[in-house]
């Protein structure tokens, strides 16, 4: 069993040592990229010096499920593809993040049919919809801010002890949203 400081009680010490421990998950997410289409573009304009996402320690792009801990879709999801994706999520370590990025992903986009997922939200927990069509880079940029936040108020989301069913019908209901004070 890792060491996770939030299995500790709370005083001034074991405090100060879970705000260490997320300022660092937090200044090196390691995202992983599932694009599929046109908003992929930008997510890797994103990475680009023009915008420099390294600027938010996020711009380790990892193709192992293993080495990430951040996982962007960016694009629509076909039916066929989700349990491919929900195995991506699966064979991440926690603790673990999702950005859905744009239309397609978050709603289906204007691909509303039977093939597309229509939000892969029903299918997979998502901590941040970012909205467009595409996304422009800083919108992808404000999203990974969001996932900061969230890493800096709640640390470790608590759901690893919730399975994730390979299924094909929707099991998820999609997620709070976090709002700037
Ligand atoms: S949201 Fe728009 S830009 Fe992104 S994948 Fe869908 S159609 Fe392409």
């Amino acid at each position: 069993m890792p060491f996770e400081p939030t299995d500790l009680p709370d005083n001034i010490l074991t405090l100060s040592l879970k705000k260490v421990v997320n300022w660092c998950r937090r200044s090196s997410i390691w995202p992983l990229p599932f694009a599929t289409a046109c908003c992929g573009i930008e997510l890797m304009a994103t990475a680009s010096s023009r915008y420099d996402l390294a600027r938010f320690g996020a711009e380790v792009m990892r193709f192992s499920p293993r080495q990430a801990d951040l996982l962007i879709v960016a694009g629509r999801v076909g039916i066929k593809m989700m349990p491919v994706l929900q195995r991506i999520y699966l064979q991440m370590a926690e603790p673990k993040w999702v950005i859905s990025m744009g239309a397609c992903a978050s709603t289906g986009g204007e691909f509303d049919n039977y093939a597309t997922i229509q939000g892969i939200d029903q299918f997979m927990p998502v901590d941040v919809f970012i909205p467009g069509c595409p996304p422009r880079p800083e919108t992808l940029i404000e999203g990974i801010i969001a996932i900061q936040k969230i890493i800096d108020i709640q640390g470790i989301p608590d759901r690893s002890k919730r399975p994730l069913k390979i299924a094909i019908e929707p099991t998820y209901r999609p997620a709070p949203q976090p709002h700037s004070s």
